[in-house]
């Protein structure tokens, strides 16, 4: 039996809208014990994303949804506490799947070892992570951006659309985000160096994004679906290429979600819209995690993470996400590093 107590987050229903602490249980069971192969990972931080919103639906997505009475799925970063595989050692530290909970039993391969001189841990959650690389094969690899180019980013103070925005500016594109309130624009305008940001909340969109791309939009890169899509949608140049990355705004729809009304502005303007997922570019990452360290390690692309202390907070912490609370990568804080 395992020396450690492990305490772990564990769906018992599936929510209807916004997650609920009732649909969650917290229990205490030893820790697992690692066979070959494997390792016992000590999580230090977990990452909250939107899609584990999705993740708790039953029916088919691009991954099967929780279980009912399973610990809930999460990204995380820990330190190996034992291991059972020559490719790591007691003491690494280590990215992948750990779920809400203290300690982890994973197969070592699906554990990436990462230096933790290079950037504070939650980042590697965040612009060094599963969202830096979102940004990264979803602007570059489906948007295309050319040197000039107006670009536009939804949820843009957000840990993907941040990201993506530098890039952008990287490729020497005009960027205009799109993100709620004058803290999180102000941030993306001075700190990131966006050229333009629009406030959701207090500004027309329409008459901003005219305003702000006279000559229509060539990429728009979208977090939050909704409205705002349909909007883009409607201001899109010639050969436009509108990249789906997230529908934040539709996620906790219990009804259908709302999907875009303004889709023949594709046809007129032989534009076109493709969706991903950033783990069908798993054989890349090397590559887009070598750009992203390297860029930051330049001095050209920062992030900012926002830090929730207790695993016990994750029904409430996770709503954050939802109501615009977070501002930077949204982590959990599980234990002192
Ligand atoms: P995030 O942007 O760090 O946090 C979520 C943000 O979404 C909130 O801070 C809020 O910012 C905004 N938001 C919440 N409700 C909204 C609403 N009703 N309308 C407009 N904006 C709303 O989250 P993230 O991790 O970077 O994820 C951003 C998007 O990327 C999500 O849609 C996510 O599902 C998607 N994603 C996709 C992939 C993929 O593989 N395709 C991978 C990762 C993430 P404001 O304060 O600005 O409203």
């Amino acid at each position: 039996m395992s020396a450690f107590e492990n305490r772990q987050c564990k769906l018992i229903a599936r929510p209807s809208g916004m997650v609920k602490r009732s649909d969650f249980e917290f229990v205490t069971a030893p820790a697992g014990e690692p066979g070959p192969g494997e390792v016992l990972v000590r999580v230090l931080y977990v990452s909250l994303d939107p899609a584990m919103r999705g993740w708790m639906n039953a029916g088919r997505s691009y991954i099967a949804p929780v279980g009912i009475g399973q610990v809930m799925r999460a990204g995380g970063i820990g330190r190996v506490a034992a291991s059972n595989d020559p490719s790591l050692a007691v003491g690494d530290i280590v990215v992948g799947m750990t779920g809400v909970q203290d300690y982890a039993v994973s197969k070592a391969k699906d554990m990436l070892k990462v230096d933790p001189r290079l950037a504070p841990l939650p980042r590697f959650l965040g612009a060094l992570g599963m969202p830096g690389l979102t940004a990264y094969f979803g602007l570059l690899d489906i948007g295309q951006p050319k040197e000039g180019e107006t670009v536009v980013i939804s949820g843009a103070a957000g840990a993907v659309g941040a990201v993506a925005g530098q890039i952008a500016k990287i490729k020497n594109c005009r960027v205009v985000g799109i993100a709620g309130g004058p803290d999180k624009c102000r941030y993306v305008t001075t700190e990131l160096g966006f050229d333009a940001a629009i406030d959701y909340k207090h500004e027309d969109v329409r008459v901003a994004l005219m305003r702000h791309c006279p000559k229509g939009i060539d990429v728009y890169f979208d977090n939050v679906g909704g409205e705002t899509l349909d909007i883009a949608l409607s201001l899109l140049a010639a050969r436009a290429r509108v990249i789906i990355c997230g529908a934040i705004s539709q996620y906790n729809h219990p009804e259908a979600i709302q999907g875009p009304r303004n889709y023949l502005s594709l046809l007129i303007n032989h534009a076109r819209m493709e969706g991903f997922v950033v783990f069908h570019y798993a054989a890349r990452y090397p590559e887009g995690m070598q750009a992203l360290a390297g860029w930051m390690l330049g001095g050209k692309l920062k992030a900012r993470e926002h830090v929730v202390e207790g695993l016990e907070t994750f029904p409430d912490t996770l709503q954050m996400l939802f109501r615009g609370e977070n501002f930077g990568k949204l982590v959990i804080k599980v234990a002192d590093e």
